[in-house]
């Protein structure tokens, strides 16, 4: 099932026929910074689904290209991602000269979840000083919460799958900072349930910066998959139904200016489209 968040952070599902707005179906449902509806049907949905299939009905959903699509994630405790997580970029920027003692293990940061903007929502690049570069990511979404989950259990913990760019700071110092900055984890264009995605290390990643591919690689090439990050990250601190964890970056990151027009797509997921523009104006 393709799992969205539109206009107001409306919830919606997107079949063949279009956008079904099922929002109905969440007792919680609130809009404002503080609502939580989202993170209760991360929760629930497997008692959801039968509901959700109901009010689903063939014939007139909304057409794709008259609604505004949201991050279909909304409010996370946390954004967790993973470093150094495709042997070939890691080589990519240790030939840049990044400090090899960052490189060598696998591990997980945190991303500020302010970062978070939804498809056709524009990156506003802040006025600073080093190179802003684009990572395109397959993202896992927790279900189910849990702490010291084994690889074993993980995937059972997995609600689905979604693109991430974690857009980054080249440069010093702290990572999560290069990496929070607000507009930094475009997110979309929905949330595929994982039943769609039989084998989400068998998914070909791609990034386009006008038209120009950058990124091309298969998941297949992880170095720790999704079963190890989420025992690894669980170990560190418990994961909580709609938490997002971006699974590392492929090789073949590269600049993003403003005017730019990036493009991820991920097979079985879809297409994340993201303009690029300069600082934003001021507001009074
Ligand atoms: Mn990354």
């Amino acid at each position: 099932m393709k799992l969205a968040l539109f206009e107001d952070n409306l919830f919606g599902v997107i079949t063949h026929d279009g956008l079904w707005d099922v929002t109905e179906i969440l007792p919680q449902y609130q809009t404002g910074y503080a609502a939580n509806f989202w993170v209760c049907m991360c929760r629930d949905f497997e008692e959801l689904r039968p509901k959700i299939q109901a009010l689903v009905k063939r014939g007139d959903g909304l057409p794709l290209e008259k609604v505004r699509l949201r991050s279909p994630v909304l409010n996370p405790t946390k954004v967790i991602a993973a470093a150094s997580n495709y042997g070939s970029h890691v080589d990519e920027m240790r030939d840049r000269g990044a400090p090899s003692s960052w490189l060598l293990d696998f591990d997980v940061f945190l991303k500020s979840p302010s970062s978070i903007i939804g498809p056709g929502e524009t990156i506003h690049l802040p006025d600073v000083q080093g190179e802003i570069h684009h990572e395109s990511e397959l993202a896992v979404v927790i279900g189910k919460a849990g702490k010291n989950i084994s690889e074993a259990e993980a995937m059972g913990h997995v609600l689905g799958y979604t693109i991430a760019i974690d857009v980054t700071l080249r440069g010093k110092g702290d990572r999560s900072r290069r990496k929070s900055y607000d507009g930094f984890t475009p997110v979309g264009p929905w949330l595929v349930t994982a039943d769609e995605i039989p084998d989400p290390h068998a998914l070909s990643v791609k990034l386009w910066v006008n038209g120009q591919l950058r990124q091309d690689a298969n998941t297949g090439d992880m170095l720790v998959k999704i079963p190890g990050i989420i025992a690894f990250a669980s170990s560190v601190m418990t994961l909580n139904p709609g938490d997002l964890i971006s699974t590392g970056s492929p090789p073949g990151v590269g600049e993003i200016h403003p005017g730019d027009h990036m493009a991820a797509e991920i097979s079985g997921i879809g297409r994340l489209e993201i303009p690029v523009a300069g600082k934003p104006i001021p507001r009074d």
